[in-house]
């Protein structure tokens, strides 16, 4: 039989998260590798699903999704941030953000348009852009100052006429980066300057830590009516199995990214929408809780990685640290996170998976601290091994 995979996602097989958690179970090794908490959302909120299910939500919502979350997602983001978006038109509720994203893509290009990313990137952005028969354009984040960040030059130099989007992310996964309004005003401008439409990425949008603002792209001068603002209820609320995201967009931009999503899934699941619905009216002092449990334990988890020897960059948000493995006598990531379980009991993803090109990122490794006390106590304990 002939290669049944089409050939432009043949770069896409087994991904490092399986064959680090399969690692993990093997050796018996504390999995700080993949980014999901291990402990559950508010009770109310699962409650409220329970009683969506049981009440007889179980039929098909409406293609744009449950009036019931556009409108707490409208609500939520007149609240938060001062942005006007209308239930009826400018909402669509999506498989998780992942969908939004691919849909999005799907949506805007054409073969051969670029789409910029910045690198390192979250793994769905360069399939859903091949599965577009587009390019991906990276432009590397570096850390200046202890943190991650890019250079206005570089991101000016990789627009061209074929650019039709850019693809922030921020809070960044897998920096941690939070961009500040210097960082998105040069990504505004350029947008405007060379009609780039922007896909935001902003499901770590409550995660953010020492008081470090999250500011919407959209929010700019400009911005709004050129951006497709994502985000959704997994991370917020630690439900990360929910899969429930929604973007929000100017009309003709939410049709867009509508036309296409309607043919990959038609709606996503109603009950988690009505639960999801009811959190973001309700249960945000829940989520500001668990942000204020989350970096306290990033800060246990630093403070282990150093004494262990690694050099540690501070994130601002999300569920991630990036270290530096340098320090250690170590050059390749890929090589010390394979032998991280044998050496201290612990599991973490190399970062150069998230890049375009892996020497770039090859001496990073990224640790999650999106667990619990102990967990993270315990990890800290083991990897103390690594200074003897
Ligand atoms: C977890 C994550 C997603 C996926 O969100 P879903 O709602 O689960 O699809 C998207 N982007 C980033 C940066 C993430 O970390």
């Amino acid at each position: 039989m002939t290669e049944p995979l089409v050939a432009r996602m043949r770069d896409f097989g087994t991904t490092i998260f399986a064959e680090m958690s399969a690692l993990a179970l093997e050796s018996g090794s504390i999995n700080l590798g993949q980014g999901f908490p291990d402990t559950d959302g508010p009770a109310s909120m699962l409650d409220f699903a329970v009683q969506a299910i049981t009440s007889g939500g179980n039929q098909y919502p409406p293609g744009p999704g449950t009036i019931e979350l556009r409108r707490a997602v409208s609500g939520h983001h007149a609240d938060h941030y001062g942005l006007s978006y209308d239930p009826a038109g400018e909402i669509l509720v999506t498989v998780g953000a992942t969908e939004a994203i691919a849909a999005s893509v799907l949506a805007l290009c054409e073969p051969g348009d670029e789409v910029i990313a910045f690198e390192p990137y979250y793994d769905s952005y360069a399939a859903s852009i091949a599965l577009a028969h587009a390019k991906l354009v990276p432009v590397t984040m570096r850390p200046v100052a202890g943190r991650f960040t890019f250079d206005p030059g570089e991101l000016r130099a990789a627009v061209t006429p074929r650019t039709r989007a850019i693809l922030v992310n921020s809070p960044h996964n897998p920096t941690g980066t939070v961009f500040t309004r210097a960082e998105l005003t040069v990504i505004a401008e350029l947008c405007q300057e060379r009609d780039v439409v922007a896909i935001t990425d902003e499901v770590y949008e409550h995660l953010t830590f020492d008081g470090v603002e999250h500011i919407p792209l959209a929010t700019l001068p400009g911005m709004r009516e050129r951006t497709l603002m994502i985000s959704s209820a997994g991370k917020t609320f630690s439900v990360t199995g929910w899969k429930t995201g929604w973007v929000c967009a100017p009309a003709p931009l939410v049709t867009a990214v509508q036309t296409v999503k309607q043919f990959l899934t038609f709606t996503a699941s109603g009950p988690w929408q009505l639960a999801v619905a009811y959190a973001l009216r309700h249960q945000l002092d829940w989520v500001s809780a668990l942000c204020s449990g989350l970096q306290d334990r990033r800060d246990r988890l630093m403070e282990g990685l150093a004494a262990a020897g690694f050099g540690v960059l501070k994130p601002s948000g999300t569920y991630f640290v990036q270290t530096d493995i340098r320090p250690l006598g170590f050059s390749d990531g890929l090589e010390l996170t394979r032998r991280l379980p044998e050496l201290a009991g612990v599991v973490a993803i190399p970062t150069q998976v998230f890049y375009h090109s892996p020497e770039r990122g090859r001496h990073f490794v990224r640790f999650a601290f999106c667990k619990r006390e102990h967990v993270i106590d315990e990890a800290v304990a083991r990897l103390k091994r690594l200074s003897h």
